[in-house]
């Protein structure tokens, strides 16, 4: 009796420490978001494993001041494991060794304009590998322990039915991109529905910071500002200019504009925007300005 009674609080005492366990696997750590996230979980005490991909050359700059902080790494709050999207028996082996209390899926090919060139590359990572990750939580038995979050996306609405796009707006993908993020979408509502798992999609529009990929446009742009500052260049030309989207114009009201409605997100979760876009573009500018004085060809 005294056992089994010692078994049940030995079981309790486990059950607790279960519930209290904070591990996040996030795909995507060495990219803009994924390095963000894993800093803002390291500050609320999670255990942070992060998906690398192999490279011939360095990915890792976004997260190196990560690896400089005793706290981080050292003390083994945040550990990389070589990974990749398109690899299932890694995903499997990787949930099965850490056994994540979260997921965060924000790996992908993110480009647009890259997406038309690598149509079936970016259905495989961006679509495929949704499904490869979650057919991975399932196969490791954690349906109904783990958070799953996507990195759903307003390209979603490329083809664009009202402005502006809320979460009841009809999706029209236009690009293999898109139209791979509507397929890891769904895949994530059908999963939650099957299994009843605790699995959804934050549906993001663009956004930018010094992290930003150098070919994205607003990059583009603050690393041509800060070269034109510093003497280093006179001019510069930019591709589309009639694209829009809600970082760039928040109150131009035109066809093919992308600009999210985030009223329910406010009064669901309490969210809304810290930076104001002006503090954005500051920021983007000076980090390059930085950048360029010490490395002109960066
Ligand atoms: P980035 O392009 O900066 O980062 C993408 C990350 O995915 C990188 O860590 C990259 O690794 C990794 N990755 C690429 N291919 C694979 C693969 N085959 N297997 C594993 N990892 C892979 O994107 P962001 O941080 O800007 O975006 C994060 C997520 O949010 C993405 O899914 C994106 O599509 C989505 N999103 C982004 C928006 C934005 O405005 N930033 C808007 C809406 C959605 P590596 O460093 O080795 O290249």
């Amino acid at each position: 009796m005294a056992q089994s009674s010692d078994a049940a609080n030995v079981s309790s005492a486990l059950n607790a420490g279960q519930k209290k366990r904070k591990v996040a696997v996030i795909t995507g750590i060495t990219g803009q978001d994924g390095s963000y996230l894993a800093e803002f979980l390291l500050a609320k005490g999670y255990e942070v494993h992060g998906i690398l991909r192999r490279s011939s050359s360095f990915n890792t700059g976004r997260i190196e001041h990560l690896y400089q902080n005793p706290q981080t790494h050292t003390e083994g709050n945040m550990k990389l494991h070589y990974g990749d999207l398109t690899d299932s028996t890694c995903l499997v082996k990787i949930i099965n060794q850490v056994k994540p209390t979260e997921i965060y899926n924000l790996g992908a090919q993110s480009h647009v304009k890259v997406s038309f060139d690598l149509a079936e590359y970016t259905a495989n990572v961006d679509g495929m590998g949704t499904l490869r990750l979650l057919d991975a939580i399932k196969t490791c038995g954690l349906t109904n322990s783990v958070k799953f979050y996507q990195a759903s996306t307003s390209e979603l609405y490329g083809k664009v039915q009202e402005i502006p796009q809320k979460e009841t707006t009809p999706f029209y993908p236009r690009s293999p991109y898109g139209a791979a993020k509507l397929y890891a979408y769904w895949i994530v509502v059908n999963f939650r529905e099957a299994y009843n798992m605790f699995a959804v999609n934050g549906i993001l529009f663009n956004h930018e910071s010094p992290r930003r990929g150098s070919n994205f446009v607003t990059r583009k742009i603050s690393r041509s500002v800060a070269k034109i500052h510093l003497g280093q260049l006179d001019s510069f030309s930019l591709g589309n200019l009639d694209s829009k989207r809600d970082w760039g114009h928040a109150q131009d009201y035109v066809e093919d504009y992308l600009q999210g409605d985030s009223t329910k997100a406010y009064q669901t979760l309490g969210w809304k925007p810290k930076v104001t876009f002006e503090e954005l573009v500051k920021e983007m500018v000076n980090s390059d300005v930085e950048l360029m004085k010490n490395n002109p060809n960066a």
